[in-house]
């Protein structure tokens, strides 16, 4: 078939150049035999609803969106799933006869990396999660419906972190503090970091003694062969940490259901990024 001719999708975002979505998403392609394109857009924020409505008014079938763009985009979709409502972000939209979907894929990711691909079961667990921003509040509330005993959200902005506490309590137990005023007196089960230090190769200023032995450290952020987050939290004593490329594998999979009614099997698609395909 040719490329003229099959359901154009596409990831937009500002910059774009590293993206590995088109790498996961023609694997999910070739895997189910959905034909299907994927590409990806750098837009700038100036130019994002003009580029959407294009692509959507040209026949396009789907679209995923990136840094910076996640919030805009929630203003932009004329429905918004549940789970979008609650992030305040849509990372995924669909063309729909009522209008346009958005939905956020990015919560469901991370708690379908840590329960069933690194088998971690979230029930009464101390968790702390770095950081306040978009991808903090996309994952905030699938953490607490998973019924941790008690998170703390930290972020160097405090007043971010408390905000964010208050509009997710009613989901569960949670509290927002400033980085500097964690209490360490009982160390964490599991530590989200979901600012963007890694990007920059830097760490939130955490204490050491906030990480013990069993302490699972999970960065949303991914690198070759790691971050500063993983480097720094097997310094401080974990012995279990992870990256955000198995959530960025289970995102993608989420969308693709929704974007084609088919449920893609992740795991020869992660093993193929974590032995180093699709990174260029
Ligand atoms: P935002 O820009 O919305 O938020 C950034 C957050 O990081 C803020 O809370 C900010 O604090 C904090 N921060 C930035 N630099 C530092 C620093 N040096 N020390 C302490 N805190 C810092 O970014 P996103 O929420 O969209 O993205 C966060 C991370 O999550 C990125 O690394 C991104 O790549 C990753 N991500 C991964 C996904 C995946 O599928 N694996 C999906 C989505 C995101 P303040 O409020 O004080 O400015």
């Amino acid at each position: 078939m040719n490329a003229t001719t099959l359901d154009r999708y596409a990831v937009m975002g500002y910059p774009i150049t590293q993206s590995l979505s088109p790498f996961i998403h023609a694997r999910f392609a070739a895997q189910t035999g959905e034909q299907l394109s994927y590409t990806r857009q750098a837009v700038a924020p100036e130019d994002f609803e003009r580029e959407v409505r294009a692509f959507f008014a040209s026949g396009g079938q789907g679209l995923n969106i990136t840094v910076p763009h996640k919030q805009a985009a929630s203003l932009l979709a004329e429905q918004l799933t549940d789970r979008a409502r609650l992030a305040g972000a849509v990372n995924t939209l669909k063309p729909q006869p009522q209008g346009l979907l958005g939905d956020n894929t990015d919560g469901v990711g991370l708690l379908t990396d840590l329960t069933r691909n690194l088998r971690y079961d979230l029930a009464g667990r101390r968790v702390l999660l770095l950081g306040a921003g978009g991808a903090a509040r996309g994952v905030l509330g699938p953490l607490l419906l998973a019924g941790p005993a008690r998170l703390t959200v930290a972020n160097r902005t405090a007043a971010r972190a408390r905000t964010l506490a208050e509009q997710f309590a009613a989901l569960g137990p949670v509290e927002g503090q400033a980085l500097q005023d964690i209490d360490i007196e009982v160390p964490f089960d599991l530590i989200v970091n979901a600012t963007s230090a890694s990007l920059h190769d830097e760490v939130p200023p955490l204490p050491r003694e906030a990480v013990v032995e069993d302490t699972l450290c999970y960065d949303l952020a991914y690198g070759r062969p790691d971050t500063a987050f993983t480097r720094w939290a097997r310094s401080a004593g974990s012995r279990h940490t992870a990256m955000g490329l198995g959530m960025l594998v289970e995102q993608a999979a989420e969308a693709f259901q929704v974007w084609r009614g088919v449920r893609p099997d992740t795991r020869p698609v992660l093993e193929a990024l974590l032995a180093g395909e699709g990174w260029d």
